[in-house]
């Protein structure tokens, strides 16, 4: 047979349209195979399963493209029809037009990332097989005639799993070091190269709109600002002064640029570790925002990544005034919703602190989880009372 055959009962994969398999899954490889290609995935009894591309000495040695006898360059372009017609019901370009375009499993599209930034396109590829898609999938974005530039930002942890190397690179259009993007009316400058992940936090649009809406008069505090997306929002939510906290320099820089392009001069910016800060400071505010970057990158970071959260929210939790609202996160794929909720109990525990949930939130909307592969949702924040 010229495809990869799996294993007894592992046809689930396929019937529960998960789009990963593991290596343990598989029973054979064709004798012509090669790395990154997309084959026809059978059942031992030989019956087509689907395709997919593999990358052999790899644990996670496959990514589903299609189902059944759909072909698969058919099929991918049909999730990404899909995945932009999903965003183009979620949003209005006149007030939003930055947004997760193609959020990878989560659109069924395996390997691919895929932010967009007004008229520009981020793509992140995590696998060597999407790397050998990738050309043809920017032909066919750049059929849709909607972008003026396509770039590439491939730095993902699945691609040092895979031995890949990183790539930052122009892929189609005209190069733009800055763009300026529309969230919610608000502008922000998002430099994809230099800034992290592909430039911009899309993923917390949301919760930056609640902090908008319970931010009137209160005393700010953005721990772990980046480039300032909530210090905006709280002021455009009539905040009485926002302190921004970033350990980066170029962090605070964009953070004042955004604050200014806004229309929002007053606010401090502090450039500190938020470790010492939140330990020698008091903390008089009435609300105070905790966004750490991931702590657990791994599983094997999560004792350490555990301790890191305890401290930074029983830091907040014990300093705070009776009264205040406290939005904390966590975007550790590993530390789970119930671990964040037990890490929290602990601090305020040890706080001595009576907190109650206002309301739980997970990705924004244009980051959707894909139900069958569920493994996409990293995100999760507590927006907390605390009396
Ligand atoms: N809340 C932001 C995203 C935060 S990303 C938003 O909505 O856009 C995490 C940020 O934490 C990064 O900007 C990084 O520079 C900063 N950071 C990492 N370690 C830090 C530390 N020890 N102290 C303060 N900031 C830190």
């Amino acid at each position: 047979m010229q495809g990869v055959v799996l294993k007894k009962g592992k046809e689930v994969i396929f019937e529960n349209r998960h789009l990963w398999i593991f290596s343990g899954a598989i029973a054979s490889y064709p004798s012509c195979f090669q790395n990154g290609h997309i084959y026809p995935v059978y059942s031992v009894a030989g019956e087509l399963l689907g395709s997919a591309y593999f990358n052999k000495g790899q644990s996670l040695a496959g990514r589903v493209v299609a189902r059944g006898n759909e072909d698969p360059m058919q099929a991918l372009f049909s999730r990404l029809d899909e995945a932009i017609a999903l965003r183009d019901k979620l949003f209005e370009a006149t007030t939003t037009n930055a947004y997760r375009l193609v959020n990878g499993e989560g659109d069924g599209v395996a390997g691919l990332v895929i932010d967009q930034y007004g008229e520009y396109l981020v793509v992140q590829s995590g696998s060597l097989g999407m790397d050998f898609l990738k050309e043809k999938i920017v032909e066919y974005l750049v059929s849709k005639k909607r972008w003026k530039g396509i770039f590439e930002k491939s730095v993902t942890s699945s691609r040092k799993e895979e031995k890949l190397p990183e790539r930052v690179a122009i892929l189609w259009g005209e190069d733009k070091e800055e763009l300026e993007i529309l969230e919610n009316g608000f502008k922000f400058k998002v430099s994809w190269r230099k800034g992290q992940k592909t430039g911009f936090f899309l993923d917390q649009r949301e919760m930056r709109s609640q902090v908008q809406t319970l931010s009137r008069g209160k005393r700010v505090l953005n721990v772990f600002s980046y480039s300032g997306g909530f210090s905006v929002y709280a002021m455009a939510g009539g905040a009485k002064g926002v302190d921004s906290l970033d350990i980066s320099s170029q962090a605070i820089q964009w953070a004042k640029e955004n604050q200014g392009l806004n229309g929002f001069v007053e606010g401090r910016f502090l450039e500190e570790d938020a470790f010492t800060f939140l330990a020698k400071d008091p903390l008089d505010y009435d609300m105070i925002i905790l966004d750490p970057p991931a702590f657990a990158k791994k599983k094997q970071d999560l004792p350490q990544a555990s301790k890191g959260y305890r401290e930074i929210n029983y830091q907040a939790l014990s300093k705070m005034p009776k009264g205040s609202l406290l939005l904390t996160c966590s975007c550790s794929y590993h530390v789970g919703e119930e671990l964040f909720q037990t890490l929290i109990f602990q601090a305020a525990k040890k706080a001595g602190r009576f907190v109650q949930v206002l309301s739980r939130h997970i990705l924004a909307k244009d980051h959707p989880v894909n139900l069958f592969h569920p493994e996409s949702h990293y995100l999760k924040s507590l927006f907390l009372y605390v009396s």
